[in-house]
């Protein structure tokens, strides 16, 4: 048993969105116990906390970091950013459920986007993650989604095709088991193949279970470029069809001919919303994207998996039409393609696993190719031959009046879609997303009021994902909280990302420190939250 805090003096933002005021809390048995003036010491350590602000702990509301998670119980660069509690499973990627003779389809799959995964790191169902994570202890706290990827991965491999209505039944048992074991969810990713080659009634078969179970519907949709509104229609009668809530990943609008449709994306969420559908969306701050290197390419080149894949890049024919494609698009027009719209020198290669490619990690597309004597579309074969598909990138591709109208709308709601690859130089997101919010784009350029930034990383996502007894400072909630100074700061950048921030002091997760002073503790209260 932890010894009570006492936090003295702090300005207290609640998470609800009301002004702030001038209190102390208590924290007692992992709980805030007391908010009032001048609560007496009884025996409390106390937190002397005058000038600074005092927040519930925040919430990752979308990120990558089921692997990272894993492998690193504290997470620094996360709890250094004030985050408590993180949301992983984003985008079709969980690292469950995987049947014994998925598990080698699963690897391959989860690594493309993460880098590689061991047979040891991916688990049967929802109870085995949460085991393996709990074992050696968790500094904060665990929210997962089921990814649609593995579920097909499960009952049909890399088939691109519809699904028969026995395996759509097989796909929703998979699914229901793991929202029983406390799942918060399923979450969709309707450009990376598998779960690009779904079609409505697999999907909204797929919501009815997750509905019924009390879940939620998270959706990296079909398109965010030109079909960004054909593709929040569909994303939205799934939601009507199946009467689920939904949770629109990482909105935005990509490549500058689609720069400018955000306002419009909007108001169709808030007729959406009118029309009795609960939808809201999270975003990162920033007008850079980041993916894996298999995102160029069309997803039908992927159907049968990554050795499928590099068979028809070994053949002249198949090669030659790949490369239009992917420099070009499609004939139809119907998918865009990616470089066509933004060029091979908007794309940062920014992680790589194989260590003879290491010194590309930093550098564009089109000047590492050049480097080499190759053009960039032999580079981003050699990329899939020679390192597995597993190389991340960074896309310089979002107009930063759409990324402020989104951020700045009342159905958003924080998520850093960090993509952890120690050792390599991801997108400054996954270090800077909370500080950034609070520091630069609150204080200094007035995007939110200091309250309303809170809302959006706090209350708002822990309603979103029922976490009812988190995301606001009330007496008798779990004391997850954060104190930091009004000098807070993001200090990572697209050239030197592995830095923490400023000016975040103290992070409690369940009354226990886990960051003081500016610096992480090595205690370990997390605990993965099973919904409900
Ligand atoms: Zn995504």
């Amino acid at each position: 048993m932890t010894a009570d805090t006492l936090i003295k003096g702090a300005r207290v933002v609640d998470g609800t969105g009301a002004p702030w005021f001038h209190a102390d809390v208590r924290l007692s048995g992992g709980q805030i116990a007391a908010i009032g003036p001048d609560l007496p010491t009884d025996g409390a350590e106390v937190v002397q906390a005058a000038g600074r602000t005092l927040a519930p702990g925040f919430i990752d509301a979308h990120c990558h970091d089921d692997l990272a998670f894993l492998r690193e119980p504290d997470r620094p660069e996360k709890a250094l950013q004030g985050v408590t509690s993180i949301v992983v499973g984003n985008c079709s990627f969980s690292l469950y459920p995987a049947p014994l003779h998925a598990i080698d389809l699963l690897r391959g799959h989860f690594g493309g986007l993460l880098g590689e995964t061991a047979r040891s790191e991916v688990f049967p169902d929802f109870a085995g993650y949460r085991d393996a994570l709990e074992a050696p202890g968790i500094a904060l706290n665990l929210i997962s989604l089921v990814g649609h990827a593995a579920l097909r991965l499960a009952v049909m491999g890399y088939e691109r095709r519809p699904a028969t209505p026995a395996e759509v039944a097989a796909m929703q048992a998979l699914l229901a088991a793991q929202l029983n074991a406390g799942a918060a969810g399923l979450s969709l990713g309707l450009v990376y193949p598998p779960s690009a080659f779904a079609e409505r009634a697999e999907l909204v078969a797929l919501a009815e279970t997750t509905g019924q179970a009390g879940g939620l519907l998270a959706a990296h949709v079909r398109s965010y470029e030109a079909n960004l509104l054909n593709s929040m229609e569909e994303f939205i009668d799934i939601l009507a069809a199946a009467r689920v809530p939904g949770l629109l990943s990482h909105l935005q609008s990509a490549g500058r001919p689609n720069w400018g449709a955000i306002p419009a994306a909007l108001a169709r969420l808030e007729t959406a919303r009118a029309a009795g559908i609960d939808i809201s969306f999270d975003m990162y701050p920033y007008p850079a994207g980041s993916s894996y290197v298999l995102q160029l390419l069309p997803p039908a080149a992927q159907e049968g998996g990554l050795a499928a894949l590099r068979a028809r890049l070994a053949d002249p024919a198949a090669r030659a039409e790949l490369r239009r494609r992917v420099e070009h698009g499609s004939a139809d027009g119907h998918l865009q393609s990616k470089i066509a719209l933004i060029g091979w020198g908007n794309v940062l290669i920014s992680g790589v696993s194989n260590p003879s490619l290491k010194s590309l990690e930093g550098q564009r597309m089109d000047a590492a190719a050049n480097s080499r004597g190759i053009d960039p579309f032999d580079l981003l074969a050699k990329l899939v031959e020679e390192d597995d598909g597993q190389t991340a990138i960074v896309m310089f591709q979002l107009d930063e009046g759409d990324l402020r109208a989104a951020c700045c709308h009342r159905l958003h709601m924080v998520g850093s879609d960090g993509l952890p690859r120690p050792g390599t130089r991801p997108h400054p997101r996954a270090f800077g997303t909370f500080p950034r919010i609070l520091g630069p784009l609150r204080r200094d350029r007035h995007w939110f009021t200091l309250e309303d930034a809170v809302r959006r990383m706090t209350a708002m996502p822990a309603q979103r994902f029922g976490l009812g007894t988190r995301g606001l400072i009330r007496p008798g909630m779990v004391a997850d909280l954060v104190l930091f100074e009004d000098t807070i700061e993001d200090r990572a950048t697209f050239e030197e990302p592995a830095q923490t921030p400023a000016g975040i002091t103290d992070v409690w997760v369940a009354g226990q420190a886990v960051v003081a002073q500016g610096k992480t503790t090595g205690a370990r209260p997390g605990k993965v939250l099973a919904r409900g």
